[in-house]
């Protein structure tokens, strides 16, 4: 058994509107009795301040969906992890696969961020996972590793603070999820990597993400190394993320 209380974390993408996301978080709060799960919600950079201000006081935390690698400065569009934490964000989602195939995002650039968000207290949810192609060629734990390895590299001793969260790009989106034996062994994987790198790898977070819905995640999150969730579609219904909240309380 583990120490790990599950997390869940919604991720919007580039969805909402101020009415909509007051309607989803005022479902989801009045729906938290009786869950024990750590629960997150990853806003459009904009939203950010309406969710400080509708999360207060509750159990639910904020999270952006980026963060820039760079401190301050020069980079048009870009928002800093110093300014995330002005508005109270506690979580940052890192190298996203729609980041890493729209944005060129590279191994790189997505250890900076986590390091930039550990820096400013945010924790990093860094994204790893395969692509089709990658999974039919076998590469799937090649492909993971080197991603994860980047950010490992990146942040030595200060490694225990991040999440992962395994996102088969080939499940994101698509209906499609991993087999709960699937994702239980390429979250194997990346523990033992991670136990390679410190002596607290028991403490970290390792998300399943991918077409998780409240019909698959009970029998997700019986795996001993799925921690939890991170979720899109579903998270944008309120009464399917509070299913999803209550299987992993
Ligand atoms: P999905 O997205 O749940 O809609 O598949 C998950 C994610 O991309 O984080």
């Amino acid at each position: 058994m583990t120490m790990r209380s599950k997390l869940m974390v919604g991720n919007w993408k580039m969805n909402g509107s101020l009415a909509a996301n007051a309607s989803l978080l005022s479902d989801i709060l009045a729906g938290m009795a009786g869950v024990t799960c750590r629960a997150a919600v990853c806003s459009p950079f904009v939203y950010l301040p309406q969710l400080q201000v509708l999360l207060a006081g509750s159990s639910v935390a904020s999270g952006a969906q980026d963060v820039s690698m760079h401190e301050s400065g020069a980079f048009t569009g870009e928002v800093s992890a110093s300014m995330l934490r002005d508005f109270g964000v506690r979580f940052a989602i890192v190298g996203h696969s729609e980041r890493r195939q729209y944005h060129g995002e590279t191994d790189a650039q997505v250890a900076a961020k986590a390091q930039r968000a550990l820096a400013a207290g945010i924790t990093p949810i860094v994204c790893v996972g395969e692509s089709l192609v990658e999974r039919e060629a076998g590469q799937t734990e090649a492909v993971v590793k080197r991603q994860l390895a980047a950010v490992i590299h990146a942040n030595g001793h200060c490694i225990s603070e991040i999440v992962v969260a395994y996102e088969p790009v080939w499940a994101i989106g698509t209906g499609r999820t991993a087999t709960p034996e699937m994702a239980q062994q390429v979250h194997a994987v990346l523990r033992s990597q991670l136990q390679a790198a410190t002596a607290h790898a028991d403490r970290v977070s390792i998300l399943y993400g991918g077409s998780m819905n409240a019909a698959n995640a009970a029998e997700l999150l019986a795996q001993p190394d799925v921690d939890g969730g991170l979720i899109g579609g579903a998270a944008l219904k309120g009464p399917d993320f509070l299913c999803m909240l209550q299987a992993a309380s």
